[in-house]
């Protein structure tokens, strides 16, 4: 590794860290493992409002038991989906193409946000797990979602772009860092083919970003193409570049 590589950095994630993907999620750890990485662990409280993590302690310890372990523990909305939250024609817009109706904070107002974001914290906390961060679902959500992240002094928000680093103290300020996604879709063959693709031109399109992400879905194993994809990415990305953590960021 030479020293200009060794300076790029990887951030690596399992997004929607529920019980109701257990198996999934699971595999995702030992895939991480095996290849030396530590992924942040993104927790949803109430997966489409059917899976609340008090309902599912074993689930819980073995969360608890990643977190001791060195996993970041991060808040990933409160259920996920959009159920109760109808579009407007500008959210069409901002969504089309990214989600089947699985951005909850897509359409949320300041105080709504706020509203979801405390709860899922002092769900977290009930659970003796400390958030360092909001990443929301599908990295949909106006600006008022990030300002209540910053309000509420936690260390990080993303978007589909950047990740937005939220500095406490005296001065609070927010540093935007460019940091592309790489993430997969599992639905289907065509997706997934078409997903394989696009990851294998970011291999050589992404090499010299500063700062990557790497987001691991439960879906992704759902189909095996998607499933390989994932799994060379891993090893690849993981050998040439430096795995952070996102406290590492601030
Ligand atoms: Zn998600």
């Amino acid at each position: 590794m030479t020293e200009a590589v060794s300076r790029r950095r990887l951030l690596v994630s399992i997004h929607d860290v529920t019980p109701a993907l257990e198996a999934p999620v699971r595999a995702l750890w030992s895939l991480c493992m095996a290849h030396g990485v530590v992924p942040a662990l993104l927790v949803v409280p109430d997966w489409h409002g059917q899976w609340p993590i008090e309902r599912h302690p074993l689930f819980m310890d073995w969360v608890r038991a990643r977190a001791r372990e060195g996993a970041e523990i991060i808040l990933h909305g409160e259920r996920h989906d959009e159920v109760g939250s109808p579009r407007s024609w500008q959210d069409q817009v901002t969504a089309f193409g990214r989600t089947a109706r699985e951005g909850e904070f897509l359409t949320l107002s300041h105080d709504a946000a706020l509203a979801r974001i405390q709860r899922g914290c002092a769900r977290l906390a009930d659970q003796q797990l400390v958030p360092t961060g909001f990443i929301p679902p599908a990295w949909l959500a106006r600006e008022a979602t990030h300002d209540v992240v910053r309000e509420l002094q936690l260390g990080f928000s993303e978007d589909a772009h950047t990740v937005r680093v939220h500095a406490r103290g005296v001065n609070p300020r927010t540093v935007r860092l460019d940091a592309p996604a790489l993430r997969w879709s599992g639905r289907g063959t065509a997706r997934a083919v078409a997903s394989r693709l696009v990851a294998d031109a970011r291999w050589y399109a992404w090499q010299r970003a500063p700062l990557l992400r790497l987001a691991l879905h439960p879906q992704d194993l759902a189909h095996p193409v998607t499933a390989a994809s994932v799994r060379r990415d891993i090893t690849r990305w993981a050998q040439c570049r430096h795995v952070v953590r996102y406290a590492e960021l601030a």
